[in-house]
């Protein structure tokens, strides 16, 4: 019988993948030699579904229908609008993960049923949960999370010659991660993890796009930021100028009629050196050495002991992130493994010792953030109820369960609230509320009466809470409210069915066709829309304020059907966009 395969994803900012293990080896999956999936859904102006380039393309012509960057928004209650569908972000990463679930469904031709899924190290338990509930809804038991500098460990030799110490330097889009590991005898321990979940390369295209924009403003006086499309438009091009930084000296961001003042359109064309680009990034680089210096402390170890630095994420392509790196550690560092995809690779790695293969070394890892209780205590000088109490310090290996003793301060009390942390400060008030739980149907007994407290967290960081009652050795209901919680209760079926329709409408005729796809009528098409456009955008500085707004929304109208491929769609809006130009032309 042929067992089960597990699939590997790695659900990025910015680019998604998905990896299995095929003949003993790692192997990420492409489908029309495309292994990675940007992570933008959107709505096309029918109401379709679009997931990955063609949702990419449509973002800087309508932002308002499309989502990027879900993955920040993880663990967050908040709801997100595209066009007039409103989604948690859970549902929007389960379109992105049933994509990819898809795909290898496609390439295997066989149903899949279960997903390793990497989050960033310092992901916490909402985050978590929320990415659980995300593969759920895609149809996915998540039999794992995995951090993603973990995983990418699991991709290099589990039996070097000597013990070797690993430091794993992760800088994704969003997140950024750096965990220290052992690897010896075929064992991977890692040793301690830090990071900070809201840095990455998207904060470096921010900088970008504010040098831009303000040299715009000081130039023509228009701030392209007003603009959501004109906004997202510069987002776009200098996340390429970015790219190309990596590469040469000097990148040219250039965006034609990306406004107009007066009637006139605007071009955007500007310079950037690399080393002005450098300047601009420093201080936030400086912060992920900060973190390094932090792993390195915990773990008990000097730059000099580490033996080998791997670099994971597409940002690390920057070179000044790897000549920092350098000049910090004493020591050259590693890239055999594509900086984008060992994470993919080390989460099948992952999924094929889950499901009995023996296919990568055993993990141990760790959780990289205390978790905890307010208690009263001392904070500083003063007596404080927010004092935190830590009940599974950081760094500790997982799985693991600890309990502490707590008793009542009043008489005959029946029940307890208790707030759980996570973090690391003396001040609860400055650590995550990982949530509440609620200690009910306690006997009636004077003050002091105990109760056991056990937390658990899993291999995946995820927690439990039980509470026993000592007097009566009955366990007490434990609630712990969190928005994931209530979520998975109330709705979990009724998004099930939301995205499932949502899902149908991207099968409908007149779809987009994947690229490289496209046929000889369709290329035709474009090439003639694209010379109309160029015909009907010298035009509309002459045309009345009228007739300059309808070639606009034509030409934005006809962009986007050029960008989604849709040749019906496209041959329509050409024949409205000629009468108009015919008619600008001859007054
Ligand atoms: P990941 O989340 O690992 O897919 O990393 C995506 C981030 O890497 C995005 O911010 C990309 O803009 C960035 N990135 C990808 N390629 C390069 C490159 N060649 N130079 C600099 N940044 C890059």
């Amino acid at each position: 019988m042929q067992s089960e395969i597990i699939i590997g994803i790695d659900l990025g900012t910015t680019n998604s993948e998905v990896a299995i293990v095929r003949d003993g080896r790692p192997e990420v999956l492409a489908e029309a030699g495309e292994a990675i999936l940007p992570s933008v859904v959107g709505i096309d102006h029918q109401g379709r579904l679009l997931v990955g380039q063609p949702a990419r393309n449509q973002l800087a012509l309508a932002p308002e229908r499309t989502i990027r960057s879900i993955k920040r928004r993880m663990g967050q209650e908040v709801v997100i609008s595209l066009g007039e569908l409103k989604f948690t972000p859970q549902e929007v990463s389960a379109v992105i993960l049933r994509t990819l679930r898809e795909r290898a469904e496609r390439v295997l031709g066989l149903p899949l049923k279960k997903a390793v899924i990497t989050v960033p190290a310092f992901f916490n338990d909402a985050q978590r949960q929320a990415t659980r509930e995300a593969g759920a809804l895609a149809g996915l038991e998540v039999v794992r999370i995995l951090s993603e500098p973990t995983a990418a460990i699991l991709t290099y030799d589990p039996h070097p010659r000597d013990q070797e110490r690993l430091l794993v330097y992760d800088l994704g889009g969003g997140t950024f991660d750096v965990s220290l590991a052992r690897v010896e005898g075929g064992v991977v321990e890692i040793q301690s993890s830090h990071g900070d979940v809201q840095l990455g390369g998207d904060d470096f295209d921010q900088l970008l796009l504010d040098f831009v924009c303000d040299g715009f403003a000081a130039e023509h006086g228009v701030d392209l930021r007003r603009s959501a499309a004109a906004r997202a438009r510069v987002l776009r091009a200098v996340e390429q100028a970015k790219r190309r930084l990596s590469d040469f000296a000097v990148a040219v961001v250039e965006e034609e009629f990306i406004a107009e003042r007066d009637g006139r359109p605007l071009n955007l064309v500007m310079e950037i050196k690399r080393v002005e680009y450098e300047q601009l990034i420093r201080p936030l680089l400086a912060r992920t050495l900060g973190c390094v210096d932090r792993a390195l402390a915990d773990a008990g170890i000097t730059a000099r002991q580490v033996d080998k630095v791997i670099l994971v994420g597409g940002a690390t392509r920057t070179p000044l992130v790897r000549k920092l790196l350098e000049e910090r550690l004493g020591r050259p560092v590693h890239g055999e493994i594509e900086p984008d995809l060992a994470v993919a690779m080390g989460a099948a790695v992952q999924g094929g010792l889950l499901a009995g293969h023996n296919v990568g070394p055993i993990l141990i890892d760790i959780t990289p953030h205390s978790i905890g209780i307010n208690a009263l205590g001392r904070l500083g000088a003063e007596a404080s109820p927010y004092s935190f109490s830590p009940i599974i310090p950081r760094n500790t290996p997982l799985p693991v369960s600890r309990s502490e003793i707590y008793t009542t301060t009043s008489d005959q009390q029946e029940a307890a609230r208790i707030t759980i942390f996570q973090g690391e400060d003396p001040d609860c008030r400055n650590n995550t509320v990982v949530g509440d739980f609620l200690i009910e149907g306690l006997a009636a007994l004077p003050a002091g009466n105990q109760v056991l407290v056990k937390f658990e967290l899993d291999a995946s960081g995820i927690l439990t809470v039980t509470a026993v009652e000592r007097a009566t050795g009955l366990s007490k209901q434990v609630v712990i409210s969190s928005a994931i919680e209530r979520f998975r209760t109330t709705q979990r079926s009724d998004a099930v069915d939301r995205l499932e329709a949502i899902f149908a409408t991207m099968n409908d005729p007149g779809t987009t066709v994947a690229p490289g796809e496209d046929s000889a009528t369709l290329r035709q098409a474009v090439e003639s829309a694209k010379a109309l456009h160029a015909r009907a955008a010298t035009l509309i500085a002459q045309a009345s304020a009228e007739n300059a707004a309808e070639l606009r929304g034509l030409l934005l109208e006809l962009e986007s059907a050029v960008l989604n491929r849709q040749e019906a769609e496209i041959r329509s809006i050409q024949g409205e966009l000629e009468d108009l130009v015919f008619y600008l032309e001859d007054v």
